[in-house]
């Protein structure tokens, strides 16, 4: 790694708190060796209150981009000097470009771009699928609005009664509005709607964190007749890489139960894209990334 780095060097970062166990650093640093571009990739500590000066910095140093997680993702918008389509329906954005390092900002969003090629990757059709989601926030909201833009025929959010589901309700607002899918909302403590949702869907998305710590010990799903053979069952948790959640589908029959990784290595395939205007080659970080732990 070092042994590349010199005065020519391009800087990524990613900027976000807390942030050390990201493992956003190690997929671009190896992507960028892999392929020999002069790019370092590195994770700074910052929070809210340091956004604007961490913002103004990379435009006074010319930074080429950076990645943008909790608490930054909805806050940095105001600093930027353009956001994409779909960052700005999901009112989030994940990765920035300073295009030749000339200081013009363009926020994306590439959660949800992540998401759908995870489910292509496993041979999920999205077009024209009707969707059970799970979770409106910051990972629910970029996964509803992705799937709206390829194609699904309808997202069914189902979200329990706290602040998120405001935020969803302006979600498929604006997604019936916008697209050609059709967005509703429930609260999940309306179980028989839950399952009969569930029932009516070829794909059953959690993007709660349920099954992740502090949650680890939560499943939405605790009933096996809701689980069918033919129903694809994808969590946006990557860690633990076998939620309660995705044991429980393999255990009553699910043949296709998907965890967070894909996600996370095609939301950081699509951000290489935007900084570098080169493939990431995703085999080889898959096989890094997938071999671990
Ligand atoms: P968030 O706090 O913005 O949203 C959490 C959502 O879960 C909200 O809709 C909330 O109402 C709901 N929720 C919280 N506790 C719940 C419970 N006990 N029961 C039911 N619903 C509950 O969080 P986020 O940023 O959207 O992240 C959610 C998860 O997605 C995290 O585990 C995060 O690690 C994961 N994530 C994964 C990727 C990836 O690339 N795989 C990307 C982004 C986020």
């Amino acid at each position: 790694m070092t042994e590349r780095l010199s005065g020519h060097t391009l800087l990524i970062s990613l900027i976000a708190t807390p942030i050390r166990h990201s493992m956003s650093p190690t997929m671009h640093n190896e992507a960028f060796s892999k392929l020999g571009l002069d790019y370092a990739y590195l994770a700074f500590e910052v929070g809210n209150q340091e956004l604007a000066d961490a913002v103004q910095g990379i435009r006074a140093m010319g930074i080429r981009g950076s990645n943008v997680s909790m608490p930054n993702k909805q806050e940095i918008i105001q600093y930027l000097d353009e956001i994409s389509p779909e960052a700005e329906l999901i009112g989030a954005v994940n990765t920035v470009t300073n295009l030749e390092g000339k200081g013009h900002l363009v926020g994306y969003n590439t959660d949800g771009i992540g998401a759908m090629a995870a489910l292509k990757d496993e041979g999920v059709e999205v077009k024209d699928a009707v969707i059970t989601l799970t979770g409106a926030g910051g990972a629910g909201t970029a996964v509803a609005v992705q799937a709206a833009f390829d194609g699904a025929k309808e997202i069914r959010i189902f979200n329990i009664a706290d602040q998120a589901f405001e935020n969803a309700k302006l979600t498929a607002q604006k997604i019936t509005e916008k697209t050609n899918a059709k967005a509703t909302v429930t609260d999940l403590a309306d179980q028989a709607a839950f399952k009969q949702s569930i029932a009516e869907s070829s794909i059953y998305i959690d993007a709660t964190g349920a099954g992740m710590k502090p949650l680890e010990d939560v499943s939405l799903i605790n009933d096996p007749e809701v689980i069918r053979p033919d129903l694809v069952i994808f969590d946006v948790v990557y860690a633990p890489r076998e939620t309660k959640l995705l044991r429980f589908a393999k255990e009553h029959g699910a043949k296709k139960a998907i965890n967070g990784l894909g996600m996370m290595l095609y939301q950081g395939a699509a951000a290489f894209k935007l900084f570098t205007g080169e493939e990431m080659p995703v085999a080889y970080i898959k096989d890094l990334l997938f071999s671990e732990e």
